[in-house]
């Protein structure tokens, strides 16, 4: 024997679910904006890669490739938005990169 829920209760569940997912939506932190720790430039795969906190301090030398005006604000893999002083990095998890910085993966994000 199946039990049925009332006509009443449905309506009541259906409309208090249905306020409550605003308000469950500004509880729950947005975690593209949430800052995250920031990457070391010592982290084994920062170093390995580079990566430095200051684009325009790159050494040219040993990076041939980099240029001034080449920075993590600017890369592909950079998920801040204009503006953002650090995001996160694609390469990173769980990381936040300085948008001054810069590393060998560097690659021209569109439109930026
Ligand atoms: S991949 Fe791009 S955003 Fe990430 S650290 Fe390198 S230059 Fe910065």
């Amino acid at each position: 024997m199946s039990k049925t829920f009332p006509r009443r209760t449905l309506i009541k569940a259906v409309l208090l679910g249905g306020a409550a997912l605003p308000l469950a939506a500004r509880l729950v932190p947005d975690a593209q904006a949430a800052a995250q720790p920031l990457v070391d430039p010592k982290d084994p795969v920062a170093a390995s890669l580079g990566f430095g906190v200051d684009t325009t301090k790159i050494d040219g030398k040993a990076n041939p490739t980099h240029k001034a005006e080449q920075k993590c604000a600017n890369c592909l893999q950079f998920q801040g938005k204009a503006g953002d002083k650090q995001g996160a990095c694609n390469l990173f998890p769980g990381k936040d990169v300085v948008a001054t910085g810069w590393c060998k993966v560097w690659a021209q994000k569109p439109g930026a």
